[in-house]
Order: C-alpha cells, then structure tokens, then sequence
C-alpha cells in the first residue's frame, strides 16, 4: 500500500517519491522496511491531487513536511503545486539532500525561499571527499558544493535554514560542519543516528 502521507507526533509528512540522488550508508532506508512503522516504499508515485486528497481541511498540525524515503526535489512540480496550496494553512518545511539544483538542471531556491517556512538540508560532512565517501551521490563530488551553495542560498533569501548532520559521523566531524555553516550563515543542527 502506498504510504503518501503519514503523521509523526503533530506534523504531517509527505512522501513523493522513491528516488534519491544519493546513496548515504545511514540511511533508513538500508536499514528496515517501515520508518516509524509506516511503510514507505512507494509502488507508484502521487500527482499533488492524490496528497491534497488525503489532508483534510479541519485538521490542525505543527508542520508540514515535504520528506519521506527519496528526495522531495526530485518531483518539484508536483511539490510546487501542493505547498502552493497548503501555504497559509500550515507552516510548511522542506527537508532535503540539498541537490535539487543539480536535480532539476536549474536555481530553485527563489522558489523554495517563496513557498517554504523552513528548510532543513542535510550536510552529512565537512569536505567534498568525505560527503562523497558517505553520501555516494550519482553527482560525485560536485555535490558537496551545490549542497552547501543550497544551504546558503536559501538562508540569504531569508528562509529559516538549518544545515544537519547525524551524530554518527563523529564529535570532530560534527564540529567541523558546525564551523562550515557558521561560517555560511546558516543554523546547525546534529540529529540521533536511527538504528535499523
Ligand atoms: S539523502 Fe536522505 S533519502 Fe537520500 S540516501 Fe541520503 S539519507 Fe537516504
């Protein structure tokens, strides 16, 4: 059954897609075969009608999250379309791998920066080498700079961005990426590494 929309505490996720540019070896993915027992691989994926179908108008959350298994930027237009018209209901929050100009062979984040209240991109590392030794993204390791540059375009147009990394990669690495995005002006945030 194909999980579109699913409630974590008082926020409302929304799952697009499979696919992600990357290959992280933390991923949930990897690791088990429901996320906080909801099933997530999708046998197809939902047209912006099909997720607006499923979020009912009385009913209040904290956020709404664009997340899921793949990466949200992979169906930007379908996204597009559905923050449009959940903008003003709910404060709206993209979580990303930070590639979606590289996906999408073009600048998106003027219109992230118009649809989105807050944007969490994972940053995962401190350096071009070592994001690709974890990250594995089918854009090698120009990823790491488009990431970074995401992170720091959507902060300077004025969203709420956070750049996070998973307590796993290690107190010093942890460091080094507070530094980094200190030093590109956008918020730092580490997240508990889930076990399968
Ligand atoms: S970017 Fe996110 S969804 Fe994609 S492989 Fe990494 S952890 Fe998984």
């Amino acid at each position: 059954m194909n999980t579109f929309v699913y409630e974590i505490d008082d926020n409302l996720y929304i799952n697009l897609t499979n696919e992600c540019s990357n290959r992280c070896e933390f991923c949930v993915r990897t690791m088990k075969d429901d996320y906080e027992g909801y099933d997530l691989w999708l046998e197809n994926e939902p047209s912006a009608e099909d997720v607006l179908a499923l979020i009912s108008e009385d009913k209040q959350y904290a956020s709404v999250v664009f997340c899921g298994f793949g990466e949200p930027t992979a169906r930007f237009d379908v996204l597009k379309k559905i923050a449009v018209a959940l903008k003003g209901r709910y404060k709206l929050r993209l979580n990303t791998n930070g590639q979606g100009n590289l996906i999408n062979g073009r600048d998106i984040t003027a219109e992230v920066a118009l649809l989105f209240d807050e944007v969490n991109v994972s940053l995962n590392a401190s350096t071009a080498e070592k994001y690709d030794d974890i990250c594995h993204s089918v854009y090698g390791k120009a990823a790491f700079g488009a990431v970074v540059e995401f992170g720091k375009s959507c902060a300077k147009k004025g969203v709420k961005t956070h750049f996070s990394v998973v307590d796993c990669i290690g107190p010093e690495e942890v460091e080094a990426c507070r530094v980094l995005s200190f030093q590109s002006r956008v918020l730092f945030r580490v997240r508990k590494f889930i076990t399968g």
